[in-house]
Formats: C-alpha cells, structure tokens, sequence
C-alpha cells in the first residue's frame, strides 16, 4: 500500500497488508488458565485472535506481537515469547 504525505491509512486490518512479518514475539495461552472471557478478541488491534472450539487461536498472518492481548488478559493466560525463526 502506497501512502503519501500526508495521507492517512484507513483503519482496521486490510487483507492484503500481512501484519504477522511484523512479529518478533509471539503470543502462547495456557488453556487451563484461560476463562474464554473473550477480552484477547476484543482487544486484538488485528483481530488476530479468535475462540474456535473452546481453543484460543492466534492468526500468525496477522498477529504483529504487540501484547495488547497479553496485557489485556484478566486471567494472566497469555505470555509473549520470543519467536525463533
Ligand atoms: S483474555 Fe485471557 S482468559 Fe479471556 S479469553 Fe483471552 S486468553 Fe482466555
Ligand atoms: S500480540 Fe495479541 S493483540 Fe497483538 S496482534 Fe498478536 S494476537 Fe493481536
């Protein structure tokens, strides 16, 4: 996506604009701490983060590695680590 000066980005996730290269850490859940609460769903600028099946799932195309959900986790079940490539 081309942007010029001064012109703003649309918001939101764009298909196309694969914000998982981004990553350096990555975000694991422990499920049995996790309450399905669904705040990481919400709180994902990505909406990277889904809960299929009673599983947390994490969409590494779009995940940047932020850590809002791991901030953002009530019950302290998502942990940030370092991605090994
Ligand atoms: S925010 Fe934490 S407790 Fe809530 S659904 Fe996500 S991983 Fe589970
Ligand atoms: S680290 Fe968490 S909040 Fe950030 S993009 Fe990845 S799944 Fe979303």
């Amino acid at each position: 996506m081309a942007l010029r000066i001064g012109a703003a980005a649309a918001p939101g996730r764009a298909p196309d604009n694969k914000t998982g290269s981004w990553r350096v850490f990555m975000p694991i859940v422990d499920m049995e701490k996790c309450t399905h609460c669904g705040t990481c769903t919400l709180a994902c600028p990505e909406t990277a983060v889904s809960d299929e099946d009673g599983e947390i799932r994490f969409d590494l195309d779009y995940c940047k590695g932020c850590g809002v959900c791991a901030n953002e986790c009530p019950a302290k079940a998502i942990k940030m680590i370092l991605e090994e490539n």
